[in-house]
C-alpha cells in the first residue's frame, strides 16, 4: 500500500510517502506522521516546528518543538517497530534534574535524551 500524507509543522509542508505491504502498518504510518502533536501546554497552536538531535552514542531524536515556549513533544519508537508521539509538551528547566514524566509508553529511548547542561 502506498500513502501520501502532507503534514504541515510551523511553516514547512511535509510530503511523507510511505510504502508499506502490511495495510495496517501503512495506516499506522500515516497517522503517526498525519497527526503530529499540536497543541501545547502553554496555548501555543501553530507556532511549531520539526526538530531532531543525535546523541554521542548515534541515537536519533525526534521532537515537535514549541517555537512558542521551547517545550518539546517526542517521538517514541515501540520495541516491536512503529513510531508514536508523546503527545504532551515537556519543558526541561535547567538546574533540575527532575523530569515529569508520568505516563511513558513503552519505548526504547532513554527518558533523559537531551542534553542541556544540568
Ligand atoms: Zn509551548
Amino acid at each position: 500500500m502506498k500513502i501520501e500524507v502532507r503534514t504541515k509543522i510551523g511553516n514547512v509542508e511535509y510530503k511523507f510517502h510511505i510504502e508499506e505491504e502490511d495495510t495496517k502498518k501503512a495506516l499506522l504510518m500515516a497517522s503517526v506522521f498525519g497527526n503530529t502533536p499540536s497543541k501545547c501546554e502553554c496555548g501555543n497552536e501553530d507556532n511549531f516546528a520539526l526538530a531532531g538531535n543525535k546523541d554521542k552514542d548515534g541515537n536519533v531524536y525526534i521532537n515537535i518543538l514549541c517555537k512558542s515556549c521551547d517545550a518539546k513533544a517526542k517521538m517514541g519508537s515501540y520495541k516491536n517497530g512503529g513510531f508514536f508521539w508523546y503527545n504532551r509538551f515537556e519543558r526541561y528547566v535547567k538546574n533540575e534534574n527532575k523530569h515529569t514524566q508520568t505516563q511513558a509508553p513503552e519505548t526504547q529511548a532513554p527518558a533523559n535524551d537531551m542534553d542541556w547542561g544540568d
